[in-house]
């Protein structure tokens, strides 16, 4: 019975999933083709159609390059990698747009774990939640980036000083699509689950006290 709810819980993340990719590439399909009929019947202003238009092949073009990275199979190229480093990489790419926002990234290091994973997902594990922490917080801030290391398991705490979440969407936030931003696809926090999964991890995400929110990233040390 277990394995049978299993299953159908599957099936309907999949419809779900599939829904989703529809109707998103959808509506950018149905503007094109909108388009490509007024400058069909010769209507003036294409300059200001094409650039529309460009955006909106954009917005397919991200929503199926992560959905690429979503079917990805199991990760198949998992070596011996430390936190510290990975983090530290992930930190250095995201600086000049931190700074651009005058936001401050402090990373705070427990002891160093190793992890048997692949490298190129953790680190898009953390540039997926670092950049939303950025995304939160356009007139600046901190956010702090607080890793340890307790009985096996690598801990990585995403801190930042945004709004915070509104309760009632707390349950969808991992959902595909779920986004509510404007040039978001809704599709980062769905890929750091199944990234996670991949590697026998967890997310957490929880409210702060004061302000913001934090996203704790749990791993299997190696042994
Ligand atoms: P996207 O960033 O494209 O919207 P995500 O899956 O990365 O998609 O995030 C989904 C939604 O979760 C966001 O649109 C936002 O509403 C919420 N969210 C994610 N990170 C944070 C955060 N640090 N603080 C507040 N809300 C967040
Ligand atoms: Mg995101």
């Amino acid at each position: 019975i277990e394995e049978m709810m299993f299953r159908s819980e599957k099936m309907s993340v999949a419809g779900q999933l599939a829904a989703g990719i529809a109707h998103e590439i959808r509506n950018p399909l149905t503007s094109l083709k909108g388009f490509l009929q007024l400058i069909q019947a010769g209507i003036s202003r294409k300059e200001e159609y094409y650039k529309i238009m460009v955006e909106e092949i954009e917005k397919i073009e991200t929503i199926t390059s992560e959905l690429l990275f979503i079917s990805k199979p199991v990760a198949e190229n998992k070596e011996t990698e430390t936190i510290h480093e990975m983090l530290q990489d992930v930190i250095t790419l995201l600086y000049s747009q931190a700074r651009l926002q005058n936001v401050q990234i402090n990373f705070e290091k427990g002891q160093n774990s190793s992890l048997l994973c692949d490298r190129s997902q953790i680190k898009q594990l953390f540039i997926n939640l670092i950049k939303n922490a950025l995304e939160e917080m356009p007139n600046g801030g901190k956010i702090d980036i607080r890793q340890r290391q307790a009985d096996g398991v690598c801990i990585v705490d995403v801190v930042d000083e945004g709004p915070g979440i509104p309760d009632n969407v707390l349950e969808k936030l991992k959902e595909p699509f779920f986004t509510t931003k404007k040039e978001g696809t809704g599709l980062g926090l769905m890929i750091c689950t199944q990234i996670l999964e991949k590697h026998n991890g967890r997310l957490d995400i929880l409210r702060n006290e004061t302000i913001g929110s934090t996203f704790s990233v749990f791993l299997p040390v190696m042994n």
